[in-house]
C-alpha cells in the first residue's frame, strides 16, 4: 500500500481512471487518539489510499477545512 506519512495528498493516481485524479477525504474510523480517513477518486470513487490522522493533525486539518468551506461560500 502506498504511505502517505508526509504527503499532503490532494490528487493520486488512480488505476480505473488510469491518471492522477483529485480525491476526497472519507472519514472512515475515529479512534480515542487519531482518526483514520479514505482517499476516494472524484472520478470513479474507487479507495486510492488510507491516511491516519492523530490529534495534533486533526486540529490543523479542521482549521484548514473551516477555511475552505467558507472560501466556497458553504455554511
Ligand atoms: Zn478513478
Amino acid at each position: 500500500m502506498q504511505q502517505f506519512e508526509s504527503l499532503r495528498a490532494s490528487s493520486l493516481y488512480c488505476k480505473k481512471c488510469q491518471t492522477a485524479m483529485p480525491v476526497r477525504e472519507k472519514l472512515l474510523l475515529v479512534l480515542p487518539d487519531k482518526e483514520i480517513y479514505d482517499y476516494l477518486c472524484t472520478g470513479c470513487a474507487s479507495s486510492l489510499g488510507q491516511r491516519e490522522v492523530t490529534s495534533g493533525e486533526m486540529m490543523m486539518s479542521r482549521a484548514t477545512m473551516a477555511r475552505q468551506a467558507s472560501s466556497r461560500g458553504m455554511y
